[in-house]
């Protein structure tokens, strides 16, 4: 259908089938339905005339690569001109006295009216390209538009009429989809812009639900999977008392959801969502704790270094009390260190490890592994999850520190049971937040003074550099050096960015965390998950950049203790998102609430970053603008699940071969070229 260069530049479109292409949605559409006369046509108008040209093509080469082809044009309300560059088959085309439709954009400087490079149908010509509304596709170097609008609608007239309907009926009048094929050609070719909606509409919906069901179906393939049965303990109920604080109402319950998972046959996949500070940890080491006492081994994993450091440290006393030994084993291991640790996980010498994904990847070989702790789930994919059940059959519980509003959990966790600690620990002070610009700096630094003498300590976040981490690391130590010599001199200061080596940031965090380190200038390298209670000023540096999640969790580093703590956000910029942003963050404390703002502020797309946790790219959905369809969808896929119309009805079956068909990454496998 296509010769073998443009396929190869179509491959880079993702389009290797005809199933591809006619899945390739248009990005946007141009509406050419609109006609005048040369009388109406206003400045910046985008439309159709027609046209009798009045004189011969001129052409015109002021530089060698620029040729210029000019004619006049008009109706009987008026003349306008008409110019072309560099297109050499005007001349043969455009004949003086023909008739022409042409449709271009319209540029009038007082009564000069000018179209530039415009299309032109023949007058008795079938229209196609002057006429109606034309899909806009996202291109690639060497596809033209045009072209691609070509290739489009002969792909179309090859398959349309012939695609088996999948959606059963009784989906289809319930929710108003429209058919199949139907949808396909209008989706590309539309007549109006209601058939567009109409089409579109049934294509989101056909997306979104294969989804839902597909993550049901994983979720209940999961539920069969046989798992370990752990028996319940005494020593648990013992170890939650001996805790320096009581648990929350939220922890015991979701410590019960834990412990029901762990003790039935089958295996656990869970997801335990809690806002920062909720105190997470504690009810997996609890977990952990069930599963060690059980003769198994267990694991936690988190995202970075400094986060296992830390957790290795609070982790490790508390159950070594119970003769459970705990080994750190991180990527900066030395080659020896790593050998030892694991002997030690092969031989069941240790019992809890605490490590980075370097676990994962390496050739770790436990002994009896009962149960896998991943923390700070948003660095981990769907995929990674699926890798790291398959390795054996432990049960799973991952956690997150990133509150997302329910529709998007069951779609980013669809597969997973969903524990949820909406409760923080009692006598937590609400941290006081504050947007300002930059005439408060003095002030900001008197204050940090002025805590600092109190013996608190504070955290200095440094500006966002997206593009470059050495950029981001220069700017933190201009910063730190500054603060040391002027505004804050005097005062012990640290400064930890992500062009440190690993024992560097490791030692100026134990540091910070003893308190021999007063003021920590550092980069976003703490924002997830570190723990230094005695802080409670967090000052973030050009706010603006950041997003509110990661606002959200660089906030929740202080109010970690008894002492009343605060958030200056220092904003240097008027624009209204991030006016919004700041107002967000100092009315609310909720990270559940934020999120949700946040979703109605820019789309789920970005929020909370949503991308991290692996969410499946959409050939059509918008999660924000089809939020609506998107439940419905939810509702639909859970009400087949729930009635089991997949297996049993003879409609259902063949929308349930085409949902493992799609999860195969299989559409129709009719080769282009
Ligand atoms: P996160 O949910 O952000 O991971 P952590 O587990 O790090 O939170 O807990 C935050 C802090 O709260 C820790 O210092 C922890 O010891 C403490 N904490 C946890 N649970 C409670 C509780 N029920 N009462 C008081 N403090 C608690
Ligand atoms: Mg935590």
């Amino acid at each position: 259908m296509v010769g073998k260069v443009k396929a190869q530049k179509l491959a880079r479109l993702g389009i290797e089938t005809i199933g591809d292409l006619v899945t390739y949605f248009p990005r946007d559409y141009e509406d050419r339905s609109s006609e005048k006369k040369v009388a109406e046509l206003m400045d910046g108008d985008e439309c159709s005339v027609f046209l009798t040209v009045l004189s011969d093509v001129t052409a015109n080469r002021p530089r060698p690569k620029l040729s210029i082809y000019k004619t006049i044009a008009g109706d009987d309300s008026g003349i306008i001109n008409l110019v072309w560059f560099n297109q050499t088959y005007i001349k043969g085309r455009i004949i003086k006295g023909n008739r022409y439709i042409f449709y271009g954009k319209v540029k009038k400087r007082g009564s000069y009216i000018e179209i530039t490079n415009p299309i032109f149908e023949d007058e008795n010509a079938v229209r196609k390209k002057t006429t109606g509304i034309q899909p806009i596709y996202s291109l690639t170097e060497g596809i033209s538009q045009n072209w691609l609008r070509m290739v489009q609608r002969n792909a179309l007239d090859l398959v349309i009429g012939k695609i088996t309907e999948i959606m059963p009926d009784e989906l289809r009048s319930k929710y108003s989809l429209t058919e199949v094929n139907y949808s396909l050609e209008k989706i590309h070719f539309p007549s109006d812009f209601s058939e567009k909606d109409k089409a579109r509409k049934r294509l989101v919906f056909e997306e979104l639900l294969m989804l839902q069901l597909g993550l049901l179906h994983l979720k209940k393939s999961q539920a069969g999977v046989s798992g370990i049965k752990f028996e319940k303990k005494q020593e648990i109920a013992r170890f939650i008392n001996d805790l320096p604080f009581r648990l929350t109402n939220a922890q015991y319950k979701v410590y019960n959801e834990i412990e029901k998972d762990m003790t039935s046959e089958k295996q656990m996949n869970r997801l335990v969502q809690g806002d920062v500070g909720s105190g997470k940890t504690i009810v997996a080491v609890i977990a952990i704790l069930l599963a060690v006492l059980n003769g198994f081994q267990a694991v936690f994993m988190v995202p970075t270094e400094i986060l296992a450091e830390q957790h290795f440290r609070s982790i490790e006393p508390m159950l070594n009390k119970y003769g459970i030994k705990t080994a750190l084993l991180t990527g900066s291991a030395t080659k020896k260190e790593k050998e030892l640790i694991k002997d030690g996980i092969r031989n069941r010498e240790l019992d809890v490890i605490v490590g980075t994904h370097a676990l994962l990847e390496g050739d770790v070989v436990f002994h009896s592994l009962g149960l896998v702790v991943t923390d700070a789930q948003h660095r981990f994919g769907v995929k990674q999850r699926a890798e790291l059940s398959s390795k054996s059959n432990p049960d799973i519980l991952v956690m997150t520190a990133t509150p997302i509003p329910r529709t998007l959990a069951l779609i980013l966790y669809g597969d997973l049971d969903i524990s949820v600690i909406d409760e923080l620990p009692p006598n937590r002070k609400p941290v006081e937040t504050y947007a300002v610009g930059e005439n408060m700096r003095q002030r900001i630094y008197r204050f940090i003074r002025k805590k600092v003498q109190e013996g608190r300590q504070a955290y200095i976040i440094c500006p966002l550099v997206e593009e470059s981490e050495e950029i981001e690391a220069e700017a933190a130590m201009t910063l730190a050096r500054k603060l040391e010599k002027e505004d804050l001199n005097g005062l012990s200061i640290g400064l930890i960015h992500g062009k440190m080596k690993y024992n560097e940031k490791e030692s100026i965090m134990r540091e910070f965390s003893n308190g021999k380190i007063q003021v920590l200038v550092s980069t976003t390298v703490v924002e997830v998950g570190v723990n230094v209670p005695n802080a409670c000023v967090m000052v973030v540096e050009n706010a603006e950049r950041f997003g509110l999640a990661q606002l959200h969790q660089l906030r929740g580093r202080v109010g970690r203790g008894e002492h009343q703590s605060y958030c200056i956000l220092i904003c240097k910029s008027r624009n209204e998102i991030a006016g919004k942003r700041m107002e967000i963050m100092t009315k609310y404390t909720d990270g559940f609430k934020i999120s949700e703002k946040d979703m109605e502020l820019r789309g789920p797309g970005d929020i909370f970053g949503v991308r991290q946790h692996g969410l499946p790219e959409f050939k059509i959905a918008n999660l924000y603008e089809d939020m609506e369809l998107l439940k419905e969808a939810q509702k639909a896929a859970l009400d087949i699940a729930k009635h089991q119309k997949l297996e049993g009805r003879e409609d259902y079956k063949k929308l349930y071969r085409h949902l493992s068909e799609v999860f195969r990454g299989k559409m129709q496998e009719v080769a282009l070229n």
